[in-house]
């Protein structure tokens, strides 16, 4: 009963395992690292849940079979740890830990029988293993997100743990401390417990970091222009709104372009080369605005853009956005440029965006009737202020 009790542990972890598998799954296969995890836990959830079931003899029959798979489950941790932070996890290096260890392990478990001793080999070789890749993870600038910490700091305490381990077996092999079965059992139960403890904490943070980022991805996705990365009309709405109701200071002006003949462009230059146009007006807007200016791409080659500034200055971003635009010359053959119209209206009120958007999308449609390539401001002025 009591090793049937000791089997709870084992199968925990290999139940996270499991959960570390559908995760990978669910993202596309995409993070190595819960694959890498994943793998660790089943190897040690296996092995400790054969151990937990073999009496002492069986346990010298076996050990070098069950040193492989912690040796390996162990360095498959080091790899996940290793493929999430981005460095390395020195397999040229745990080949011969691996290898040292195990000789030990059929020395004294077929040779000379010494379960500590077996132990203490058995403990240094997972320490070194699992601290492969702890160099280049501590050498890392701090994390900053709160989870980006937990993961850190559990890391450089498991990383402790590991270290410790290898000199209390150290003690027991060397029989500073009583050495009975009894100190055994106990010591195999405490192992249990600190296995499980860290398998739990780690799924429980790899798992939380792989269903937010998943959130942060499909939110950039729904919110965003998958050709340009700008902000779609719906996130762009969302967003001015949120800003103006806020009633963050003043002035607010709205811009709206449209590319030129850009059916031209595509008839002429192809379609790939029309998205690489809309890709080079997009980098130049954002290039031309500061932070908390917003940028959007409204559908085909309309652009709308929310500048925290007056009117006057707005019409020098849109000037700025068009030279820029002219000047780069790598986009169509010589002697021909991209060019845009503007229609530019004030955001004088927070309830006033979609009036704001009208006001400019009209001003926008003269600028279109009076030649194209310029740009129209309101309340100023009507008509055309500059040309090309
Ligand atoms: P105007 O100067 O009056 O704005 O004329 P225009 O040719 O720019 O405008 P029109 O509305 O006639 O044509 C817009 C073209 O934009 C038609 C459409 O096929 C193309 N378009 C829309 N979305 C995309 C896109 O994502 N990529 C590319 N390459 N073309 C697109
Ligand atoms: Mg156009
Ligand atoms: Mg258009």
């Amino acid at each position: 009963m009591d090793r049937l009790l000791l089997l709870i542990i084992p199968v925990c972890i290999l139940l996270l395992s499991g959960a570390l598998v559908g995760c990978w799954l669910g993202t596309q296969r995409r993070h190595s690292y819960l694959l890498w995890t994943a793998s660790s836990y089943a190897l040690v959830g296996s092995a400790l849940a054969w151990q937990s079931l073999l009496s002492q003899n069986e346990l010298h029959r076996w050990a070098v079979v069950t040193g492989v798979m912690y040796l390996y489950g162990a360095w498959c941790f080091a790899r996940g740890m290793a493929d999430y932070y981005g460095v390395s996890a020195h397999p040229r290096l745990a080949l011969p830990i691996g290898a040292v260890v195990l000789v030990a392990l059929y020395h004294y478990s077929q040779v000379d029988p010494n379960l500590w001793i077996r132990l203490h080999w058995l403990n240094a070789g997972l320490g070194l293993l699992q601290i492969l890749p702890a160099r280049g993870i501590l050498r890392r600038k701090p994390p900053s997100g709160w989870l980006e910490l937990a993961m850190y700091w559990s890391y450089v305490l498991f990383s402790l743990n590991t270290c410790i381990r290898p000199l209390l077996s150290l003690a027991l092999a060397l029989g500073s401390l009583e050495v009975k079965a009894s100190s055994f059992s106990a010591y195999w139960q405490l192992t249990l417990a600190v296995t499980l403890l860290f398998s739990l904490l780690f799924a429980l943070l790899l798992l939380a970091i792989t269903v937010r980022d998943a959130i942060t991805a499909l939110r950039a996705e729904r919110n965003h222009d998958p050709l340009t990365n700008l902000l779609n009309r719906r996130a762009f709405q969302e967003a001015a709104e949120h800003s103006l109701g806020n009633l963050q200071p003043g002035p607010w002006t709205l811009l709206m372009g449209d590319i030129d003949y850009f059916k031209h462009i595509n008839d002429t230059w192809g379609h790939a080369q029309g998205d690489r146009v809309l890709q080079a007006v997009a980098r130049a807007m954002l290039q031309q605005v500061r932070e908390g200016d917003m940028v959007a791409r409204f559908g085909g080659e309309e652009f709308v853009l929310l500048l925290r500034t007056d009117t006057k200055n707005a019409e020098r971003v849109a000037q700025r956005i068009r030279n820029q635009l002219r000047e780069d010359g790598a986009m169509l053959t010589p002697g021909e440029s991209i060019t845009i119209s503007f229609g530019i209206a004030p955001v004088t009120h927070p309830a006033q965006l979609a009036h704001a958007l009208s006001f400019a999308d009209g001003l926008l449609y003269e600028a279109k009737l009076a030649g194209r390539d310029r740009v129209h401001v309101a309340p100023t002025a009507w008509g055309a202020l500059t040309g090309p």
